[in-house]
């Protein structure tokens, strides 16, 4: 595995990177965002995408967060929307309103249910039922690039992986231009996912998203309601650690490293990263797949 680690083979400058970041919810946590976007955004990404909360809960903090990327950085954002808790006609203004300040990528999604993740979901009346019809909706008031999401191990409410794979591909046949997967610790998960969806002809890039585990006991809370396996070695990486952060931050590293570099060993050139609003790690994977950060931070650490 240690040969893995060979510059030479991953710094070839054919890595897409793109980044996803939730809206700060209080002063310190925008402070703590916008640190993250000024050290991540000289790698270039391909584009940063900001979450829309549960149940439309941000919709205003998803605006400011999106609106203030275009307003100081030459970063692309694109911003996440959800069909939960609004009529067709407040989505759209939504998206209007993103298009008249210059975003052109939308994520949509359907969202969890209003009662959460398990409860049962029901459209909002005189919402957007699927989001099939929001991908649609978004391609009739613009010209819109539109993510939506994929599944490796299924949506935990999808009776099967076919099913999933069907919904997968009504988002397509409605016009979606990319799936970002939720995020895996298998890296063998995602290979099987991507050949089903190919042999159901499907033929979007399906991009993986990476969650670097920078705190394992909050990782598996988030598996466990996103349908994710957290596999044994993985627990056993980390076993013990839960108070020395130091130790933690070097596993963590090398675990994520390890998946990302067997990604590109096996073909794969575009990664999505669950950054959860803190660069360090990102910033440390990024470097070793290659990725150097360009124009003025470039400049001032070569001055
Ligand atoms: P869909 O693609 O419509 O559904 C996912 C799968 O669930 C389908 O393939 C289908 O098989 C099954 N399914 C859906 N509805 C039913 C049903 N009624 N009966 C049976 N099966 C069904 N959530 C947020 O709130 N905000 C975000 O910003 C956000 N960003 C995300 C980004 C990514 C990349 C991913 C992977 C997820 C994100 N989510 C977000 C979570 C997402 O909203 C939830 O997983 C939600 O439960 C499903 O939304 P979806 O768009 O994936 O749904």
């Amino acid at each position: 595995m240690l040969s893995a680690f060979r510059p030479s083979r991953h710094g070839s400058g054919r890595i897409r990177v793109s980044f996803e970041f939730f809206p700060p919810k209080t002063p310190d946590m925008e402070v703590t965002l916008w640190k993250s976007i000024e050290r991540l955004a000289p790698l270039s990404p391909s584009f940063v995408s900001v979450t829309y909360g549960a149940g439309g809960s941000t919709r205003e903090r998803t605006h400011n967060t999106v609106a203030r990327i275009l307003r100081e950085t030459s970063l692309k954002p694109a911003a996440h929307l959800t069909c939960v808790a609004a009529t067709r006609e407040e989505v759209d203004e939504v998206v209007r309103a993103y298009w008249e300040i210059g975003v052109r990528h939308i994520v949509a999604l359907r969202g969890d249910p209003v009662g959460g993740v398990g409860a049962r979901y029901e459209p909002h009346p005189g919402g957007y039922v699927q989001v099939c019809d929001l991908v649609k909706g978004i391609k009739a008031i613009g010209d819109f690039e539109v993510s939506v999401s994929a599944y490796p191990e299924k949506h935990p409410e999808a009776a099967s992986l076919d099913a999933d794979i069907d919904a997968l591909k009504a988002k397509v046949d409605c016009g979606a231009d990319r799936a970002i997967t939720q995020f895996f610790f298998d890296n063998d998960l995602y290979f099987r996912y991507v050949d089903r969806v190919r042999a159901r002809g499907i033929t979007i890039p399906i991009v993986p998203g990476i969650l670097p585990v920078q705190n394992f006991r909050q990782a598996a809370n988030f598996a466990a309601r996103a349908g994710a396996s957290v596999p044994e070695w993985l627990a056993a990486r980390f076993e013990g650690l839960d108070e020395d952060i130091e130790t933690r931050r070097l596993i963590a590293a090398a675990v994520a490293a390890e998946q990302v570099i067997d990604l590109v060993d096996r073909g794969v050139s575009d990664f999505h990263f669950y950054t959860m609003n803190r660069a360090d790690l990102v910033y440390a994977i990024c470097h070793l797949l290659g990725l150097r950060p360009q124009g003025a931070a470039a400049e001032r650490a070569a001055a």
